[in-house]
């Protein structure tokens, strides 16, 4: 019992800290195409890192906005 809770501990430490991380990646110009032309077939959780990341980072919010004026 203790080793299952130890293991769905880590288990969510993981995936908190994965996530923290690719939120904080800046977007490449490619994954900011896909979101533009090939958003239906994209994952919930690919989208959500660009809007995240779109929404605390500047830099990548430009060239964001820049590929969608395309
Ligand atoms: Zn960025």
């Amino acid at each position: 019992m203790f080793y299952l809770l130890v293991t769905l501990a880590v288990y969510g430490v993981f995936r908190i800290s994965r996530e923290i991380i690719g939120n904080r990646a800046h977007l490449m110009e490619e994954e900011i195409r896909d979101y533009k032309y090939k958003r239906r077939s994209l994952s919930e959780s690919f989208q959500r890192r660009i809007t995240n990341h779109i929404g605390t980072c500047e830099e990548c919010r430009e060239q964001f906005k820049k590929i969608m004026n395309e």
